[in-house]
Parts: structure tokens; sequence; C-alpha cells
């Protein structure tokens, strides 16, 4: 039984259908603060538990035979974590902690773990790989960074065996458009630019077009959410023979104006577009060297084109379920 904590998120919610499609048992644990309910695939079990709590997360332990654990639970608000660092580092770095000290006293010691680019901070080269240094440029990043080195002590001392995945930019939605991205506020490019094609918002701001780059805007790696999901089976079935941090991008980058294009060309519609200033700590440019996924995981993404993965998150915003 494989227990995914922060199942009801966006990434957690595609990793749990797919563990399911690929045989697993499992048992989802969200607070429900961001996640969704309906998110949650009707084949798993599910449980309302909190990092904060760890009489709720001992229950669950109690209650289910659980041999790994999936770990999503998190808050993830970059801007938030800079006006609030306290809310992220108690969820994010102690509640880790209290899942840890559960595992453990269960004897359960695996664990996969989302951990994010923004570990690395400002990128001296890219492709990003990770043997990169990790200067995180704020309290999202640092709860992150500080997780991972935890789980590398407690490799040592407690015998843990974990791979933490540092995602670059996660998009797109479930290709049967059972499941997709809602968040509450939505503060992600594509979903933003559908929502401004789709009429539901004046425009997207574009922060920033005076960049170092080809088109002076912002250069990310948009990484589809089911090879995302298939990353974290992959990791599952690797743990014991190999505990480390590993990347998953496409490795190719993609500015916001060519997301842009790619949403009008998949709706066939004309995308509002205003330009304003930077935003405040975002790179130039942040892509994947995706190589160490490859080699130990055996994983290579779907979805490598940029417009298949937009037209996965257009079927969504034009049928979303929540
Ligand atoms: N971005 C933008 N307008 C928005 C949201 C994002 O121009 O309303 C840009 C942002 O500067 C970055 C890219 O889109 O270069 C992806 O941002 P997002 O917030 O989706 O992910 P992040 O890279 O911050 O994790």
């Amino acid at each position: 039984m494989i227990l995914v904590m922060g199942g009801a998120g966006y990434i957690g919610s595609h990793t749990v259908k797919h563990l399911l499609d690929n045989g697993y048992e499992v048992v989802v644990a969200d607070n429900l603060i961001y996640g969704h309910r309906e998110a949650v695939d009707k084949r798993a079990q599910f449980v309302l538990a909190d990092l904060a709590d760890i009489e709720s997360l001992e229950q669950l332990f109690q209650n289910h035979k659980i041999d790994a654990v999936v770990h999503f639970a998190a808050f993830a608000y970059v801007g938030e974590s800079v006006e609030a660092p306290e809310k992220y580092y108690y969820n994010n770095v102690v509640g880790t902690l209290n899942l840890l000290k559960i595992m453990l006293a269960h004897g359960v010691k695996k664990i996969v773990f989302s951990s994010t680019c923004a570990t690395y901070g400002e990128p001296h080269y890219t492709p990003i790989d990770e043997k990169h240094n990790q200067t995180p440029i704020n309290p999202y990043g640092r709860s992150k960074l500080m997780i991972e080195q935890i789980f590398a002590d407690y490799e040592k001392s407690y015998g843990l065996q974990y791979i933490a995945l540092r995602y670059f930019n996660a998009a797109g939605c479930s290709a049967d458009g059972s499941i997709g991205e809602s968040h509450m506020p939505e503060t992600h490019l594509i979903p933003l630019v559908l929502q401004a094609i789709s009429g539901q918002h004046q425009n997207i701001k574009v922060f920033g077009s005076d960049y170092d780059t080809p088109d002076g805007t912002c250069i990310r790696d948009y990484i589809h959410v089911e090879d995302l999901a298939l990353a974290h089976r992959l990791a599952l079935e690797k743990l014991g023979q190999f505990s480390g941090c590993i990347n998953l991008g496409t490795g190719v980058g993609t500015s916001v104006k060519e997301i842009i294009i790619a949403a009008e060309e998949v709706s066939h519609k004309k995308c509002p577009v205003e330009y304003v200033s930077r935003r405040a700590g975002d790179p130039a440019r942040l892509f994947a060297d995706n190589r160490k996924a490859k080699e130990i995981l055996g994983w290579y993404p779907k979805y490598i084109d940029i417009k298949e993965i937009i037209r996965t998150a257009w079927n969504w915003e034009l049928n979303r379920k929540y």
C-alpha cells in the first residue's frame, strides 16, 4: 500500500491516478486546504490528515499497512513564502519531520518527495544538472532544500531510502480530462494564458520583455504532469537501489511569448497581452539537464511538444470539473 500525502493536489492527484492505473493500492491523505476532494480517484482510500497533527499521522499508519510514501504535501506559493516564511517552514519542514518520525516509528523507510528547481536559485549555467550549487532565493525553495538535507542525514543515521524529484515547471492536465490543474489563487502562466483567452481575465500580464533571451521573455522548462506522475512510480520502484536527488524536466526551454503563441494555435483564439515589469526573483532561463532521470529511473518524458502539453490544459479549461 502506497501512502500519497497531499494526493488531492495537482501533481499528487495525477500521480495517484497513475499508480492506480498501474496496479498499486493507494491511500491518499490530504488536509484539503489547497487540495480538491474531487481530484482524488474513487479507487483510492481517502483520509483527512494534516502534517501538523502528529496524532492524525499516527492513526493513518496504524490503520493502513504502508510500504512507502509519496510526499507532495506542501505550501508552494513563492510570493507567499516571502511574506509568511513561518507558515512555509512549519508546514513544509516541520510537517515533513513529523511524517518521518511516524514513518520510522512504524518501520517505513521509503519515501519519494516533491522537490523543486527552486532549490537551485539563480542559475550559473543551463541546462541545470543536479551538481549545480543550491542557493535558493526564497523561503519556499529553502524549505525544500532543508528537507533534501534532512533526508540525506536520515539516510546515513536511520537507513531512510529516499528520492527527491526536483521538478521544473509542471504543466498540462490528464489526457482523459478527468483531473486537472486548479489552484486558488492561480499564479501559473499556462492556466492564466488560457483563462485570458477564454475571457475569464482581461489579459495575461507578461512579467518582463527585456530579459537577455531571444525574444526578451523568460524561458522555462514545462513538463507534463503525467510525465511527472510516471517518474514518481519509477522512483518508487528504484527505492532501495538509489537514494538522492533527480531533476525532472524535458530539457527544452520555452519562452513566455512562445507559450502564448502555442496557446493561441491550440485554442484558435487570440490572447490579450499586457507587458508589465519583471517579477522579483524570476531568473531569465531555467531548464533541466535530465540525463540523471533517464539513467537512473529509465524515465523519458512523453510530452516534448509544448502544444501537446497546452492542448491537455485547454481541454481541462473548457471542461473543468473543479
Ligand atoms: N509569468 C508571466 N505572467 C504571469 C505568470 C507567470 O509572465 O501571470 C511568467 C513568469 O515570469 C515565468 C513564467 O511565466 O517566467 C512561468 O511562471 P510560473 O509562475 O508559471 O512558474 P515559475 O517559473 O514561477 O515556477
